[in-house]
């Protein structure tokens, strides 16, 4: 497996592992260092600068400095547009190399990473760049001889905290909207997965935003993330990840009356019915949950397949699955890498377990793949009830239950018997059928005959305990806005 890593890696250049700061790279005020690990060999890719509330305070001190005074309050918004494009050229002109930064560090197939994120993230940089000038408010008719109107103002400063899944997606999810309102941000990446962040702030420097309005420390979840959000300079915390930590995100923020916003994890239910076209279903099975090794939060980690057509689809699934390549994420031909570390690893081997002792039929996979690195065979389980662990909990890796259905108002109903509700997805010729379960599903998302389809313009985001806000579209913007009201005397 290593031969190819390592060429790749020997043709890279040096690694940025510092805290970016005022437009200044440096080391944390500890001096101390984390360890950044390949999932797919178990070694130390790089040391990392670890942040803590020391250097947080500096970020969001420059953050708000850049914010209160700087150039970029003063630049047009045309120009702030224009900027954002360059550093997407700048991605663009570095994409084989970000792509393999991605993989190396989170462990993503390099095919996945090449022609999935980094499309997705130069697209969004270049969506939102479009958006800087274009934020406006309306004229309002209000009784009496004024005039009154209202603009959409930046926020702030906006403290941006990510997850390890998309490593780079995230940063281009937070980075666009807040950018483009004209926001300075300072961003806490995932421990698993600094890297790539850490390479698109390079970027971001060389395109020429000024010092201050991007900062990037890396560091843990409760030290430098907990600090960023306790931090009374700090106007809005944008957060994906899990909810037990938004919860107490959401406690520490309510300290300051911090705006949030939220993406958060799902079981997110994927409905077959007997008339769909079943080919186009499996692939949108296996894509659906195998993608990124199942660390979706979206994964279509429950497939509810109507009963006449159960048995012929658990079959040619299983087939599919284990016909899938696992191995050398730098492979173009492999279609699943290795979990992002041992923590999630023993997590997912652990849920396998339990889906064995709950008495599911597992028809694929099940067990480790190999002895080094963190790879889970993909993995089906068959005849899933509603109240198996599989059935209900996020396991974020590769693990699919399969769960049998009979008519459309029982699986609607078993379908949003859930905490969760950030998307699903509904196969079906019938085109009323296909309406009435997007209408009827409580989630954010709904997909009819596709899955996982993406785009910088679509609003995404959750229902019920899947999050607070969307974010994407124009939706987003309002995240990173205040909206101010003036009213004008006209006597
Ligand atoms: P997490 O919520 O622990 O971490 C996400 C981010 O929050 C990281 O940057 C982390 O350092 C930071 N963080 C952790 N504790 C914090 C705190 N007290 N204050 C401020 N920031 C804090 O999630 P994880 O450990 O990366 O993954 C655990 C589970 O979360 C996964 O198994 C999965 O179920 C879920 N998850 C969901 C998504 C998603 O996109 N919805 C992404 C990743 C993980």
């Amino acid at each position: 497996m290593a031969t190819v890593t390592e060429a790749r890696r020997a043709t890279r250049r040096a690694l940025q592992t510092k805290l970016l700061i005022d437009g200044k790279w440096r080391d944390s005020l500890s001096g101390k260092t984390f360890d950044t690990v390949n999932p797919a060999t178990e070694e130390v890719i790089a040391q990392v600068a670890e942040g803590d509330a020391a250097d947080i305070d500096l970020a969001v001190k420059a953050a708000r400095k850049a914010f209160d005074s700087g150039p970029w309050r003063k630049m047009d918004a045309r120009d702030r547009g224009r900027l954002m494009n360059r550093f997407a050229d700048l991605i663009e002109e570095n994409v084989d190399e970000l792509a393999e930064l991605e993989t190396l560090d989170n462990g993503k197939p390099i095919g996945e990473s090449r022609h999935a994120d980094l499309p997705l993230v130069i697209d969004c940089f270049r969506y939102y760049a479009g958006w800087a000038d274009k934020i406006s408010g309306q004229t309002v008719p209000i009784r009496g001889n004024f005039f009154c109107y209202t603009k959409r103002e930046p926020i702030g400063v906006a403290g941006q905290i990510i997850p390890w899944n998309f490593p780079m997606l995230m940063v281009a999810w937070k980075w666009g909207p807040a950018l483009a309102a004209g926001c300075t941000v300072v961003l806490k990446p995932a421990e698993q997965t600094p890297l790539s962040a850490l390479r698109l702030g390079e970027l971001a420097l060389e395109a020429g935003f000024p010092a201050g309005v991007v900062n990037i420390v890396p560091g843990f979840g409760e030290t430098a993330g907990a600090a960023l959000v306790a931090h009374p300079g700090v106007d809005k915390i944008a957060f994906t990840g899990e909810g037990r930590t938004a919860q107490i995100i959401m406690r520490s923020a309510a300290e300051t009356l911090k705006r949030i916003t939220f993406e958060l994890g799902g079981k997110s239910p994927n409905i077959v019915f007997a008339d769909a076209d079943l080919d186009a279903a499996i692939e949108g099975a296996v894509l659906g949950l195998y993608l990124n090794q199942g660390q979706c939060c979206c994964a279509g980690s429950r497939l509810f397949v109507q009963d006449s057509v159960y048995d012929q689809f658990v079959d040619r699934l299983a087939t599919k699955v284990n016909d899938r390549k696992l191995g050398d994420p730098f492979d173009p031909t492999t279609q699943q890498g290795p979990q992002v570390d041992k923590a999630q690893f023993d997590k997912i081997l652990s849920y396998i377990a339990k889906g064995r002792e709950q008495g599911a039929r597992c028809v694929a996979g099940g067990e480790r793949h190999g002895d080094k690195g963190f790879f889970i065979k993909p993995t089906i389980f068959a005849d899933v009830k509603d109240d198996m662990a599989i059935a209900c909990d996020e396991i974020f890796g590769p693990v699919l239950s399969v769960i049998k259905f009979k008519e459309i108002d029982e699986v609607i109903e078993r379908a949003n018997t859930t905490d969760f509700g950030l998307a699903a997805a509904v196969w079906t010729r019938d085109i009323g059928k296909a309406h009435a379960v997007a209408d009827r599903v409580r989630a954010g998302t709904v997909w009819v005959n596709c899955y996982d389809v993406f785009d910088a313009a679509a609003p995404f985001g959750g229902f019920k305990r899947s999050g607070i806000g969307r974010e994407l579209g124009e939706k987003s913007l309002d995240n990173y806005t205040e909206l101010k009201t003036v009213t004008v005397a006209l006597d």
